[in-house]
This record gives structure tokens, sequence and C-alpha cells, in this order.
């Protein structure tokens, strides 16, 4: 490197890359004294779906609750037939008998109108009504079972989200702006008709509403589609036209590895450049794998970028032929597994807990490094050195790990080192 260039690049510190900030409106999603906030300036919000039947009340109230103390701020259940709005009050009661407060959003299509008014305590218990344009009626009666809809939530003060889905798009819309397309002296690609169809049903639904009465704060908009680049072109383009809070999440987002990038590549982009109020990852859950592996995904997504910080983060490295022995990744598992386990309880006891970082390295090459930046860090002994495993605490050598019961060992010392530095806070 030429002197010139490098005290030219040394002038200049290198920005810090961080997201750009939301311009929404601020929706308020209320359950009693819980009230969840989504938009204006209100951390990204978490949130999930049940799959469990919402006839069983208990088996559903069950899930909730179990989406809800993984991290998810509100929970949506479907809500298909008159059984399902029947239950609806009594899975609300449940939750509220085991003091769970996360407030509950419905899910609606094609008899919304009719369960929404046909069932009042069910309308109450709900605190955000999921309404779907492409699927409340068709010619005369779309708007009259949307406004039917939207009348009680404007009733009750209920937050709505207007949710358009490329699967399920106003058909109507969809025809009128192809024939309009097909005029074009250069028409468009067919997929940009859809992402314009998607949009115009979402914004002009959101303008119905408030015509109707709805308090427009209180409108969440949703496009999703299933493509990672689709997603990122209709929700630019969403986010310049209005200023709704945005429902952000690639819906069918698939299985495991794949449902996890994808999600994550088309949200991290989207929520760099400050769109997007409240995230759901829909991920198809492999066969037995808990719900809740979305809400872990999803939290996952907005810590790594910086965006809120749910559960103490574990450092571990992948390992190479310095460690062939698989000790530090069962280490690094069972204390990842600890913290997630604890988080429900040290929530409330031990506050700023989440933002403790653990490291757990797998030989002396980056270990005593990345232990030292680590809250709490150990340093186990790859192939060829001594068997013992240094402990760093705030930065410090503070003891060596030795013998058989390291992982146990080390497992009290974090919690050791949780009670010290964050009980005192509580
Ligand atoms: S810390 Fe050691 S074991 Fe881990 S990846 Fe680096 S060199 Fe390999």
């Amino acid at each position: 490197m030429q002197d010139s260039q490098s005290s030219q690049q040394l002038s200049q510190a290198i920005a810090i890359a961080s997201p750009l900030p939301r311009k929404s409106r601020q929706a308020r999603v209320v359950w009693r004294n819980n009230v969840v906030t989504v938009g204006g300036d209100a951390p990204v919000r978490v949130q999930s779906m049940t799959n469990t039947d919402t006839v069983d009340a208990v088996e559903t109230a069950i899930q909730v609750r179990q989406l809800a103390q993984a991290g998810s701020e509100m929970v949506r259940i479907t809500v298909n037939t008159p059984e399902a709005a029947a239950a609806v009050p009594y899975i609300r009661e449940q939750l509220d008998r085991m003091g769970e407060y996360v407030p509950l959003v419905g899910d609606f299509h094609y008899n919304g109108h009719r369960l929404l008014t046909d069932y009042p305590d069910c309308a109450q218990a709900l605190s955000k009504y999921r309404i779907n344009p492409g699927n409340v009626g068709k010619g005369d009666k779309k708007d009259k079972q949307f406004g039917q809809m939207i009348e009680i939530a404007a009733k009750y003060d209920k937050a709505v989200r207007i949710g358009v889905n490329w699967g399920s798009l106003d058909q109507e819309i969809m025809a009128e702006l192809m024939d309009q397309n097909s005029k074009r002296a250069q028409p468009w690609e067919t997929r940009q008709v859809m992402y314009e169809a998607l949009i115009t049903s979402a914004i002009s639904s959101a303008e119905l509403a408030r015509n109707i009465g709805l308090n427009p704060d209180n409108i969440i908009l949703s496009c999703k589609v299933s493509g990672v680049q689709d997603l990122i072109s209709v929700y630019r383009e969403l986010a310049r036209r209005c200023d709704y809070a945005l429902h952000l999440g690639l819906t069918e987002a698939g299985m495991g590895t794949k449902g996890t990038v994808a999600s994550t590549a088309a949200l991290s982009v989207l929520l760099q450049e400050g769109i997007g109020d409240t995230i759901r990852v829909s991920l198809t859950p492999q066969p037995g794998e808990a719900r809740t592996q979305e809400v872990v995904v999803a939290s996952e997504i907005l810590q790594a970028l910086g965006l809120r910080v749910f559960v103490p983060s574990v450092t571990a490295c992948p390992g190479c032929g310095r460690t062939t022995s698989t000790t530090f990744q069962e280490l690094a598992k069972k204390i990842d597994d600890f913290l997630r386990g604890e988080m429900p309880v040290w929530r409330t006891q031990f506050p700023g807990v989440e933002a403790m970082k653990v490291a757990v390295m797998g030989c002396i090459v980056n270990g005593p490094g990345e232990s030292k930046h680590a809250d709490i860090g150990i340093s186990l002994p790859g192939n060829g050195e001594a068997p013992a495993a240094p402990v760093f605490i705030d930065g410090e050598k503070a003891l060596t790990l030795r013998g058989e019961h390291i992982a146990e060992e080390f497992q009290t010392l974090v919690l050791e080192y949780v009670q010290r530095r964050y009980g005192q806070k509580a």
C-alpha cells in the first residue's frame, strides 16, 4: 500500500453499519395492562401462530403460553368455525388464569364477518384481527363483509392487520391490473403486476377501513410472498407508499435450514433498511420439532441485527482439526440450552441478563482472546494441549477447570456470575 493511500484511508473512520430508523405510525395491541405497541419508536415485535385446533381451548392455551414464554409478544390463532370462535374466550380465560397476558390475534378468512358478529365474546377477547382482503367475499359482498369486520374492530378499539397474501390475492384487482397492463406500450412482467396488485389491495383496503372509522394508527399492513427478492421488492414499495406499521414475513418459508435461511435473508435486508415493525417467521416444523422454533429464529434475526436483545448469546467456534473431540460442541449446546431454559424466569429476576455474552471455544488459537471479549468464557483444550480449561470472567483469567465435570462446573460458574452481576438490579 502506498503512503498517500494509507494516510488518506486513515483520515476517515470506517462507518458503523446500523439499521435505518423506521417511520411508521404506531398501533396498540392491548390485553389488560399489557400494551404491545407496534411501529413508530417501538422495538420490532416478534409474533407467532399456533398450529393447534382452536376448538381445543386447553391445548391451544398451552401452546400460546409456550410461544409467549419463548419470546412471542403476540400470538395468532386461527378462528375458522363457530366452534373455534366460541372457544376463543375460554382460551383467553385459561391464559389469564396462568397470568399470561400475551395479546391474542384472530386469523379470519371467508366467514370472519359472521363469526365476529355472532360471537361478540370472541371479538372482545381478541386483541387484534387479521383480515385477508382476498378472502372476505366476492363482488358486492366484498366491501360489505370487510366493512362489517372493520366496524366491529372500531367498536372495540382493536388493531387490525390487513394481511394480503399472494396465494389468495384479490382476483378482481389482479384482473383489472392485468387488463391495464395489456394496454401498455411496454407491458410489465406478470410478477410486477402481481406486486402492484398486492400493494393496491392492501392500501385500498386500509383506505376503506379508515373511511369506515378505524383509527389509522391501529392499521397494520402485510403483503406476503414466498420469494425472497419478491418480498424485498414489494415491501420497499409498500413502505414508500404508506406510513402504516408493517408486519413482515416470508410466507410459506419452508422447513428447517431452507426456511430459516430464506426468512433471515429476506427479513434482514428489509429490517436493515428500516422496513418492518413486527415479524413472523413462517417455518414448517420438522417432525418432532417444537412450534417455538419460529420464535427462536425470529428473535435471533432481530438480535443478530442488533435491533433487540432477547437471550444471552453464546459465541462458539466451529471447531476444526485442532479439536477433534465433541466436548466443546456438547458444552456449547448445553450452555445455550441452559440459558434459553432459564430466560423465562431470569427475565424478571435478573434484568439486563439478556445482554450477557458467553464464549465456549475449542482451543488456544482464538479461545482465550474470544473468551476475554465475553462476559464469561471458557477455552477448552485442543488436541495435544494440556487438559486444562481456563475460564475468563469480565476479561480476566479467573480460574482453570480440569477433569471430567468441566461442563457442570462451568454451568455453575455462569449461574453464579448471573446472580452476582444482575441479581442486585432486580
Ligand atoms: S478456536 Fe481452535 S478449535 Fe476453534 S476453530 Fe479456532 S483453531 Fe479451531
